[in-house]
């Protein structure tokens, strides 16, 4: 990160950082360098390449100018010497965990992280002959029992998906470095500006960017951010294992990273506001938001976060028949799985992000019929509390 960035605030980070201007006729907007190959300024540029020189570009796989440059900003807002950005949220993991792990070596993961995770632990990377041991919630206090000599890679997400669990960063990074592995986090559902892991002890961070660092839900990228170490192993990994981000795709990441900070404050500001309301409402049994002080990590959210975040869930009485009339009545909130964009979702995760799913599964992670999560937009708060409140009782 250069000088003067590490000195500003996050809001003018988002807006300036990473972006270049050169010249006279610069435009003052990153442009989309759509070339997959570069014009190589002699053989000299060749060797300088071949030496490590990054100022030059090759071939956008390796490396694109639109790319470097969203590349750039999010190192600066997640305060890390760099940062690679990959096709999607998945390729950053799958990338995270072969920098981190070689075959015979054992991943040790928290059990309530995406339910993509879990299967890329379960289902892929035991192919290349890396285990991985699941934490859940309640022993997540006993981590250093899930460790062995031959751990390289403690995963872990906060908050967590949909009841917005969370754990602390700082407390399980120092267990994870006791035992030699390198920490990752996935921040996806915090964003930067909320939550920042390498400050907290964390060696990688990872990002579904598709979600609120893109903003719009209209691209699907992936993040790594660390040291500079960690990220050259990853952008070599990345480039052979050829989850590269499209350099227009990478324009839309930059321009999204421009109103982060305020999509994030205004966000927030909603999710307060609608989890306040459904606490109050009759036809709510329980709602998770670590902004409410009856939530268990209240005092650690508080602690490890700006705010308390733009994801709220919530049981609805009557059990599952109710859930899914209270979705279908819905007219603000558009029925999707995704989360993160300007536009308030909502989504139902026994039918989509945890189908399939046991009932002791279901039970460790907390999730039931009538489990709601509810991905807060920028829209006006009064109306969306109404567009909840006319679903409730038609519910
Ligand atoms: N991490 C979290 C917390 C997610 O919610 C998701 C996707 O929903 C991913 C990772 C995977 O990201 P992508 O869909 O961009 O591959």
């Amino acid at each position: 990160m250069k000088k003067q960035e590490d000195q500003r605030a996050d809001a003018s980070r988002c807006v300036h950082s990473g972006e270049e201007h050169h010249g006279q006729a610069a435009p003052l907007t990153t442009p989309i360098v759509q070339a997959s190959v570069f014009v190589v300024p002699g053989v000299e540029g060749l060797r300088r390449y071949a030496e490590g020189d990054r100022e030059l570009y090759l071939y956008s796989r390796y490396g694109n100018p639109t790319v470097a440059a969203a590349e750039q900003k999010i190192a600066a807002l997640e305060g890390a010497e760099a940062a690679v950005v990959t096709s999607s949220g998945m390729a950053a993991e799958t990338v995270a965990s072969l920098v981190a792990c070689r075959a015979g070596d054992q991943i040790v993961s928290m059990l309530d992280v995406y339910g993509g995770t879990v299967k890329l632990f379960e289902q892929v990377l035991p192919r290349c002959g890396i285990k991985t041991h699941f934490i859940p919630h309640h022993d997540i206090k006993n981590a250093a029992r899930y460790f062995s000599r031959k751990t390289r890679m403690l995963f872990l997400e906060t908050p967590t998906n949909p009841t917005l669990r969370c754990v602390d960063l700082a407390a399980l990074a120092e267990v994870g470095h006791k035992h030699q592995a390198c920490v990752v986090v996935d921040n996806t559902f915090a964003s930067p500006v909320l939550q920042k892991p390498l400050e907290l002890g964390a060696d990688i961070v990872v990002h579904s960017a598709t979600k609120y660092l893109g903003g719009h839900s209209d691209l699907t990228a992936g993040v790594l951010a660390g040291s500079k170490k960690w990220m050259d192993a990853a952008r070599q990994t990345m480039i052979l294992t050829g989850g590269c981000l499209d350099p227009g795709c990478a324009y839309l990441l930059l321009r999204g990273l421009k109103t982060l900070h305020l999509r994030v404050e205004r966000a927030c500001q909603n999710a307060e506001q609608i989890a306040e309301a459904l606490r109050l409402h009759p036809k709510v049994e329980h709602v998770y938001y670590p902004g409410l002080k009856d939530h268990p990590a209240h005092e650690l959210a508080r602690r490890q976060m700006n705010a308390f975040g733009m994801m709220v869930s919530f049981d609805i009485r009557g059990g599952g028949r109710a859930a899914e009339r209270f979705i279908d009545k819905l007219e603000l909130w558009y029925l999707a799985t995704s989360l993160g964009g300007v536009e308030s979702t909502v989504s139902y995760p026994i039918l989509s992000s945890h189908i399939g799913l046991s009932a002791k599964q279901l039970k460790l992670l907390g999730v039931s019929p009538s489990t709601i999560r509810l991905s807060v937009g920028v829209e006006d708060p009064g109306d969306l509390i109404a567009d909840l409140e006319q679903a409730l009782k038609q519910a």
